[in-house]
């Protein structure tokens, strides 16, 4: 363990709260600690309200916050007498419990405080901190783990059995801790959950912590079960599996019932592990703690039988919902989590920021795991208790406050040209749907262009058989399929008439225009049969395919000549359910090729202002990237679901169109 604090850092951050918003986040820095909103922290704060009177208020990490990130106003304030008071009833149901929470809070616009609130009340000391350390849960996950734990803390830490977080917990906390605490008592373990340290500053519980968990890390490292070998000699396979995660992918959201991202993780430590002859063995035992089974439902499914999955699921759901807390409702009984000898660890959500929390969340379970089983043997808890809090109410009702996920959402999109203009507005366009984008360009630009878990650039010439296979293979491990195609990347070369058209520029042309979306449409063609809610695809055409212009012989045969091949394809591919609709843009001038002195001099070369010529059209309309890319995802879209074979003017009304 490093201890991360720094007095120079933390001279920063000033009063007790300022002090509590440090260490939270140092806390939350380290991942072997907490992961992804878990943990908690509070500090209890003497202050006078607007009358005058003085009072005691807990200042509590609020819901929806993660430490690494949270501010001052993270924390939510709640007045202590009254959670004391709480703290004495017998029984407390969990929505009374929220809103006895909501309703003593000092701060109206507060986020809601965490589930733990009543236990770090009831704990008699300032500054409060706890934490999943991975460490701790590999000793208390073994056989025998209640011993170890009070071997290795002694008076340090009260050790108390599980029981499910929340008011029950608390009340078993307020009863066993003030009987089993000594003088030199700095902790608080909870059996297969995680750990407190308490003080009376922020920096004595951040050290408490850090050295509690420290003890943990060493007992471990004493009974060889720190060190995890054995991941070298692993080779990581570089045959294509683009197919077949496709097909995974696919009958993983048809028993969803939605779209689902899956990243593949073939890095060692992921096929290290699900190379393990006791994989099956070891991951069939649960997770490190409960709360995980919200993310990565209870168990991984080992090798490929989603239906077995499936069903397994629906049983353990009718062994435990007769006796669960509240009647439920069956979640969806698709796995988030694979475990496969060649792909390694895939990972499922409904976004790609989610198919990571699984992955980030999996990957320390996997330590625990390893490191439990070294040391004498993985137990994880009753799946009684996973089910009572993956179908806690509480849990379900944050998941639910996300609201109806975007209309994409699950889905991947792959784009060619992505790095400017129009390629790039739909980019723009599909990841404010919920989409997942593959960008490709030659252009390295695209790989910078956003910063976010849902976009893949790559730097790709689509004219090379090759590059386009390489791409297509790292999208598919990024996001697990494909569902759109926009085909848009292209050339406009200079006007030149037939007369003095050179064979090598007529030839370029064609390559990228032409036959660059040959190979892209067919390399894709599998992968978007596989598209879980049927593939589409949408070709960027253009007014010359209509209405060709003099002096533009290369580009619009090369544009007629794809928007053939778009027909062809969507008689072809409409047996597979895959739309593929085209649009025929005119004049859009806020793309790369058209920079301010082509548009004035084309201005001038027709005697008119540039505001005017930007509207040459019927409606008089200026017609931008964003009007194209906007109807492309569309076009994707559910109003277009009846839809194919189309070809669709946006070009503000062109007289030799129309
Ligand atoms: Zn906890």
């Amino acid at each position: 363990m490093k201890n991360l604090w720094n007095d120079t850092e933390a001279a920063g951050y000033h009063g007790e709260l300022g002090l509590r918003v440090y260490t939270s986040r140092l806390l939350g820095h380290d991942p072997s600690l907490v992961l992804h909103g878990g943990g908690n922290t509070s500090v209890k704060i003497r202050e006078p309200d607007l009358v005058g009177d003085e009072e005691e208020i807990l200042y509590v990490k609020g819901s929806g916050w993660d430490l690494e990130f949270i501010e001052a106003a993270g924390f939510s304030p709640v007045r202590m007498a009254y959670l004391l008071k709480l703290a004495r009833l017998d029984a407390l149901s969990d929505p009374q419990m929220v809103n006895e929470l909501l309703t003593h809070m000092t701060r109206s616009s507060a986020p809601a405080p965490s589930v733990e609130t009543i236990l770090h009340a009831i704990l008699p000391y300032k500054y409060v901190d706890h934490t999943h350390a991975d460490a701790v849960l590999a000793v208390t996950n073994t056989t025998g783990g209640e011993e170890r734990t009070r071997e290795i803390y002694g008076d340090k830490a009260v050790v108390i059995p599980y029981v499910m977080p929340g008011f029950d917990l608390a009340r078993l906390c307020a009863a066993r801790f003030p009987a089993e605490a000594k003088a030199g008592t700095i902790g608080m373990v909870l059996m297969n959950h995680g750990i407190f340290s308490f003080g009376d500053t922020a920096k004595l519980s951040y050290d408490r912590m850090i050295e509690l968990v420290q003890r943990a890390e060493d007992y471990l490292a004493g009974h060889q079960s720190w060190a995890l070998p054995g991941r070298q000699q692993l080779a990581i396979p570089d045959k294509p599996v683009r197919a077949r995660v496709a097909q995974l992918r696919q009958e993983i959201s048809k028993a969803a019932g939605f779209p689902m991202i899956m990243q593949v993780h073939n890095d060692r430590r992921s096929l290290a592990f699900a190379n393990r002859e006791d994989v099956g063995i070891l991951s069939q035992q649960g997770p490190a703690t409960p709360d995980h089974a919200i993310r990565t439902k209870r168990l991984p499914l080992v090798g490929g039988n989603v239906d077995a999955y499936v069903l397994a699921y629906r049983n353990y759901f009718s062994r435990h919902a007769p006796s669960a807390r509240e009647p439920s409702t069956m979640l969806d009984a698709a796995p988030r989590i694979v475990l496969d000898p060649q792909l390694g660890m895939c990972t499922l959500g409904r976004s790609a920021k989610n198919a990571a929390i699984v992955a980030d969340i999996y990957a320390h379970t996997m330590d625990v795991i390893e490191r439990a089983t070294l040391l004498g043997g993985y137990r994880a808890l009753p799946e009684k208790d996973i089910f009572d809090v993956e179908y806690w109410d509480l849990e379900q009702a944050k998941l639910r406050k996300s609201g109806k996920p975007p209309v994409f959402s699950g889905e991947t999109t792959l784009v060619t040209g992505a790095a400017s203009g129009i390629g790039k507005a739909c980019v723009e366009s599909l990841l404010a749907r919920g989409a997942a984008v593959i960008g490709l360009d030659i252009n390295p630009a695209v790989v910078n262009l956003h910063q976010k878990k849902d976009f893949l650039g790559i730097r790709c010439d689509v004219t090379s058989e090759e590059a386009v296979i390489n791409a297509l293979e790292a999208g598919i491990k990024a996001f697990g399929g494909l569902d759109m195609l926009i085909l848009n990347a292209g050339v406009f070369p200079g006007g030149t008439a037939i007369a003095a058209l050179k064979s090598d520029d007529w030839r370029k042309t064609m390559q990228i225009n032409l036959d660059a979306n040959l190979i892209l449409m067919r390399e894709c063609h599998p992968l978007l049969k596989l598209a879980p809610r049927t593939g589409r695809m949408v070709v960027i055409g253009s007014k010359n395919v209509p209405a060709p212009g003099p002096g533009a012989a290369a580009y619009s045969a090369s544009k007629a000549a794809l928007n053939q091949l778009a027909r062809v394809a969507a008689l072809e591919w409409g047996a597979d359910g895959i739309r593929v609709n085209v649009l025929h843009p005119n004049a859009v001038f806020d793309t790369g090729i058209w920079t301010a002195e082509v548009l004035a001099s084309r201005a001038a070369h027709y005697g008119v202002p540039v505001d005017e010529y930007k509207k040459k059209n019927v409606l008089n309309a200026e017609v931008t990237s964003r009007d194209v890319a906007e109807l492309a995802a569309e076009m994707c879209g559910p109003l277009f679901a009846k839809t194919t074979g189309a070809q669709v003017p946006v070009d503000g009304g062109n007289e030799r169109v129309i």
